[in-house]
């Protein structure tokens, strides 16, 4: 099934700002689009926050790399773990732009939009302090970085 993103794209989302990359592509007016299940289950759930805050961002490396969906290279340079879902398509690490909430406070609100999609319990979530990792791996996992 087609997934069309109704708030984000590829560019932000992948590690080299590409408009494309093997899950997903930008159609013609910057929509990721995607047919890769767990793909399109990040974006129902990162679509639903920025209906609520547009203010919602993909961190920035201090490379300058989108931490989104990464290649083996920049997982590697980013001392992300080898099987990371960053390499799978289906993470995100995520913050709020311009606000300092709580990791706890953030993981909360991507808990509600995932009940609304029926996600609640297929959840990666890492609390990184004013920042978060999401992943829609398919069963839950917490951890604190
Ligand atoms: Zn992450």
């Amino acid at each position: 099934m087609l997934y069309r993103s109704k708030h984000w794209s590829v560019k932000e989302w992948d590690c080299y700002g590409r408009s494309r990359n093997e899950y997903a592509w930008d159609d013609e007016t910057e929509h990721l689009c995607t047919d890769n299940e767990k793909t399109a289950n990040l974006f129902r759930i990162l679509d639903m926050l920025r209906d609520w805050d547009p203010r919602w961002r993909v961190n920035l490396t201090y490379k300058g790399w989108n931490s989104g969906y990464r290649d083996e290279y920049v997982n590697s340079a980013c001392s992300g773990v080898w099987d990371s879902y960053h390499k799978k398509g289906c993470a995100a690490d995520i913050h709020i732009g311009g606000q300092d909430d709580l990791d706890t406070e953030l993981a909360k609100t991507v808990m509600v939009a995932a009940e609304a999609w029926g996600l609640q319990d297929k959840l990666g979530i890492g609390l990184y302090g004013d920042w978060i990792h999401i992943d829609t791996r398919g069963y839950t996992s917490r951890w604190r970085g």
